[in-house]
């Protein structure tokens, strides 16, 4: 049972720090939290299913709904490569009484923590060393020599905004960050 108004995680960190592993573990631990499919004009990867891990859609479409202020927040990722917060997304999960979690890079993880700092509880996921960083991203085999030294000078500049979140959480062990991620949900879901 949710107490709050309007309650959201958001959960943030460079991408390979590991904060879509942790998201996934905290929507199946916790039957009150729903994720927010994010959209974006990046091409679907194989596994991915469309209105479940993003709504895919053109740059057109992106740019009409940035136009027409649908977006809570959007931001350009990588060059030409838009990620947005639909605000008929909010409405969608808490009309079904949701505390809603987000998987978001940092720039927009802070632009959802303005909007509702009330409401909300923060994690920024840190990886070990930027190093091991380099090797999850190289290893996942999603990215070209290209983008993934895009997603490393990115993720370097991302690491400086961690103070900003009200909580970090050091992913150097998974299963301990699992825990960690379960006390802070557990907590601010009580409050
Ligand atoms: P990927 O292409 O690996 O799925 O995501 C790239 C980055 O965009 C990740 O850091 C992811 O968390 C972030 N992202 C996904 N959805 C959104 C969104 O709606 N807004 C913002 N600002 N970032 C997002």
């Amino acid at each position: 049972m949710i107490k709050q108004k309007n309650p959201l995680i958001i959960i943030t960190a460079p991408s390979g720090a590991g904060k879509t592993t942790i998201v996934q573990h905290l929507i199946n631990k916790f039957h009150e939290l729903a994720f927010s499919v994010s959209a974006t004009n990046r091409p679907k990867r194989e596994q991915e299913t469309d209105g479940l891990d993003y709504y895919f859609i053109s740059t057109e479409d992106f740019k009409n709904k940035i136009a027409h202020q649908e977006f809570l927040e959007y931001e350009e990722v990588y060059t030409g490569r838009f990620y947005g917060t639909l605000k008929s997304e909010l409405e969608r999960l808490w009309a079904d009484k949701k505390c809603i979690i987000f998987d978001v890079e940092v720039h927009g993880a802070l632009n959802i923590q303005k909007a509702y700092s009330e409401s909300s509880l923060s994690i920024f996921i840190m990886p070990p060393s930027k190093e091991i960083l380099y090797e999850r991203l190289k290893n996942r085999n999603t990215e070209t020599a290209q983008t993934l030294k895009q997603r490393m000078a990115r993720a370097e500049e991302e690491l400086t905004f961690a103070p900003r979140f009200n909580h970090i959480i050091v992913n150097d062990n998974l299963q301990k960050a699992f825990v960690e991620a379960e006390n802070l949900v557990k907590k601010f879901l009580e409050r």
